[in-house]
């Protein structure tokens, strides 16, 4: 966002020279995708309110949310986390890219938030789970990837850093997905409070151990352009967001307002996000998975030995009763 809260016209219109959107990809990651076609699945996580929809609905210029009922206070008090995935087909210049976005309406907004984090665990983890499960089947090239391949967290702006939810629902989800952390609304500040609330969040997460997802350096062999916006992009952590469904004229074409140089951007790395959700988290988890499988495995070959002992023991007994009535009939009338 520059500083007069208008994005640079190349990051919103693709027609200008230097707009940068998933269709501007390293070329070799292009032809790779071109084939196949982008399944990505970005979840929304954080308080009501702070501007989730209104965000998602400005990054993809469409309404996903076009009749949805806002909760008033007192069913608020009664919520419970819901999931809300809804897929959209983007295809920008021949790139495909198949878009879930996942909303986790109510968050937070429960008394006791345990429940809504096992909600979103959950979900994470039947993405997993359904993955596993098809990649063991016999359709292997056909399987549709809905794992969670990045999360945005939203972080309040008008608080002084993170709050303990926050603390408390990244670390639980640290290890199974990709955390973006955004602060929300960041019109609302100053630069200088931009400035102050980044830095204390970042030292928050640090002094807490969470682990958010850092974006990879540019290889060496990229051009200046991109290795200095990678650069610029990791500075920005955590990203200043403002959502509008208004929609501005710039250059006589009709734009959403505010859109920010970092979505656009973002779009390129993509593709890491794939990545590291594939070889960090789905591994962790398949791993995990595997582990209890065999615990459980183990489990019930014991029972079974168990349960074989336990009839070699009765067998035995019958067969020296057996031994002994046969003994105590010495009368011999023998069958
Ligand atoms: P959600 O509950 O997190 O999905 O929040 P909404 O998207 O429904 O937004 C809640 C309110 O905040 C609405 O009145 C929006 O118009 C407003 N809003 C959303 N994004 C922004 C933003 O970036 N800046 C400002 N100032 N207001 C916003």
């Amino acid at each position: 966002l520059s500083e007069s809260g208008q994005p640079p016209a190349q990051f919103t219109n693709p027609e200008t020279p230097g707009y940068v959107g998933f269709a501007n990809l390293p070329n070799q990651v292009h032809r790779k995708s071109v084939k196949k076609g982008f399944e990505f699945t970005l979840m929304v996580v954080g308080e009501s309110g702070l501007g989730k929809s209104t965000l998602i609905n400005s990054l993809f210029l469409t309404d996903l949310y076009p009749e949805r009922i806002i909760p008033g206070a007192a069913d608020k008090i009664e919520r419970t986390v819901q999931i809300e995935a809804s897929t959209v087909e983007i295809e920008e210049r021949g790139v495909k890219l198949r878009l879930t976005v996942v909303d986790t309406p109510g968050y937070g907004d429960a008394i006791n938030c345990r429940d809504c984090f096992k909600t979103i665990i959950s979900y994470i983890d039947e993405q997993f789970e359904r993955y596993l499960h098809d990649e063991s089947g016999l359709n292997r090239r056909h399987i549709i990837d809905n794992r969670v391949h990045c999360c945005f967290y939203f972080i309040s702006p008008f608080g002084h850093g993170l709050k303990p939810l926050d603390v408390e629902f990244m670390k639980a989800i640290h290890n199974k997905v990709n955390i973006v952390p955004v602060i929300a609304k960041a019109d609302t500040l100053s630069l200088k409070e931009r400035e102050r609330l980044k830095k204390r969040i970042l030292d928050e997460i640090e002094e807490h151990g969470i682990k958010i997802y850092h974006l990879p350096d540019a290889e060496s062999d990229e051009d200046e352009d991109f290795k200095e916006q990678t650069r610029l992009l990791k500075a920005s952590i955590p990203f200043c967001v403002v959502g509008s469904n208004q929609l501005i004229e710039a250059k006589g074409k009709k734009v959403r307002g505010r859109l920010y140089p970092w979505v656009t951007t973002f779009h390129t790395h993509m593709q890491d996000l794939q990545e590291v959700t594939q070889d960090l988290h789905y591994e962790n988890f398949r791993s995990e998975r595997l582990k209890r499988g065999t615990r459980l495995n183990c489990s019930v070959l014991l029972f079974q030995l168990r349960r074989m002992q336990e009839m070699i023991a009765r067998m035995q007994a019958q067969m020296q009763m057996q031994m002994q009535s046969g003994e105590g009939d010495s009368s011999g009338h023998h069958v």
